[in-house]
């Protein structure tokens, strides 16, 4: 999958043919399964061939078809072998320099058998330990930390574990996806969308209290058709670079995915997240633009998910994301069906903005808001400019994007993982300065626009 001026290309076939409406979502499901990538089958395949074992070794063995056939086939495969144990010795590398605790999950459960080899004496702990950080060393510095008869073994023994665990999940999912459809559609009103009820006077008060009062202001309909709908896979996570804890919600597939090491204590609660993501409002784009020899370009991107957006002109100026807004809704959704968790920086962000007079109830009626095909002249996201317009009036106009901007300017440089600090500094920086904020934060937000504008126009003229 390419970025090609800020469109994902999912596709380039022959235009009208039966390819045209079913390659796009092959190719997001292609990018579902990666749980193969790293701890392959290719690699545990050849080493099983090997080693005379296997169901492929026995479907060989069975067959008299003669043994020179055979023998040039190990031949091969154990060139084939080198070359799997090589990728696999580089991508463990790389996995040990970018995500050293995700090595050490996939090492830890198995050091005992290094440990025992090398030091009997220490105790068990301690010699895992021991083990499994010099095998993470040795990674880290490009030196193969275990030989492929070790890694052979985890590797099988990994892949059942994965195995089982997708197994005895599976029932227990669906079994919330039960109960969540359950409770949203008894949670369900059409009513967001009657101007009487939202033009009713606003109270400001925290998201969280309004959530537990109100209903959802999303139809029963759309809550069955979007979660009978949703695949829920379950995936390796050592494998598989997962967008939040425990699980994501892979919009243009609609798939959730969550780890096979999800504890027992937190599946609720994260299959309640991701799934609310996939029946939060949702605007997805499709463009065709001609290519040559009667190869079309269809682009999709989904530019409104939830009160996240993605505007295709990323990540000029006027790039609004506002990721942080659809993660405290979500949260706080997810407060309201699974309980009431810990109040993330998203959240308490959010808050603040009810707080200073934003009427809580237009946070969820933008969330839940789709895309509807109506006449000329009417707004086609009615529920989320009235969100955008409380804002302005309070905040001065522009305020949500020029926020967005500024939490953007400031997480330049930043870890992903360290974000939350920045959403922290931005609700301490508003709580000191009060109502002077949003003019500060224009001020920076335009002055850091003039910086990036210029910075364009450079790279233009070059
Ligand atoms: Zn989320």
């Amino acid at each position: 999958m390419k970025s090609e001026g800020g469109f994902e290309i999912y596709e380039k076939v022959p235009a009208g043919g039966p390819e045209w409406t079913t390659r796009r979502e092959n190719e997001a499901l292609r990018e579902l399964e990666p749980a193969e990538k790293i701890f392959g089958h290719s690699f545990l395949r050849e080493w099983q061939f090997l080693n005379k074992e296997g169901e492929e070794w026995e479907a060989f063995a069975a067959n008299p078809a003669g043994q020179r056939y055979l023998s040039q086939r190990i031949a091969a495969r154990e060139k084939a072998y080198k070359r799997t144990l090589e990728e696999f010795t580089r991508e463990l590398t790389d996995l040990a320099n970018r995500h050293p605790d995700k090595l050490e999950i996939f090492f830890e459960a198995y050091a005992e058998r290094a440990a025992a080899f090398e030091r009997p004496e220490q105790t068990e702990s301690e010699a895992k330990k021991e083990a499994t950080g010099k095998i993470i060393n040795s990674y880290k510095k490009g030196v193969p930390g275990a030989g492929p008869d070790f890694l052979a073994g985890i590797l099988k023994q990994r892949e059942l574990e994965i195995k089982t665990a997708k197994e005895a999940l599976k029932p227990e999912f669906e079994t919330y996806r039960e109960k969540l459809i359950a409770e949203l559609t008894a949670a369900s009103k059409e009513g967001a969308r009657s101007d009487s009820e939202t033009r009713r006077e606003p109270r400001p008060d925290s998201g969280r209290q309004a959530a537990e009062r109100k209903q959802i202001p999303v139809s029963a309909e759309i809550v069955k058709e979007r979660l009978l709908n949703l695949r829920i896979v379950f995936v390796d996570e050592i494998a598989v670079d997962l967008k939040e804890a425990w699980g994501d919600y892979a919009k243009l597939a609609n798939t959730v995915r969550i780890s096979t090491r999800v504890p027992r204590a937190e599946r609720w609660r994260v299959f309640v997240h991701e799934a609310l993501h996939a029946v939060s409002g949702q605007v997805e784009v499709a463009a065709e633009s001609a290519g040559s020899n009667n190869h079309n370009f269809v682009f999709h991107d989904q530019i409104k998910f939830g009160l996240h957006f993605d505007k295709a002109d990323r990540p000029g100026p006027s790039y609004l994301s506002l990721w942080w807004l659809n993660e405290a809704v979500t949260q706080n959704l997810t407060d309201r069906f699974a309980g009431q968790g810990k109040e993330s920086v998203e959240q308490k962000l959010a808050a603040l903005l009810v707080s200073k007079g934003v009427p809580a109830e237009l946070f969820e009626a933008a969330y839940f808001e789709n895309y509807e095909a109506k006449p000329r002249g009417e707004h086609r996201l009615p529920q989320t400019k009235r969100l955008f317009e409380a804002a302005d009036k309070i905040f001065g106009q522009g305020f949500l994007m020029q926020l967005d901007h500024y939490l953007r300017m400031k997480s330049r440089g930043v870890d992903k993982k360290d974000r939350k600090y920045v959403i922290a500094s931005i609700i301490l920086e508003w709580q000191d300065r009060g109502d002077q904020f949003p003019q500060m934060v224009r001020a920076l937000s335009e002055f850091d626009f003039e910086g990036l504008r210029s910075r364009r126009q450079d790279k233009r003229r070059k």
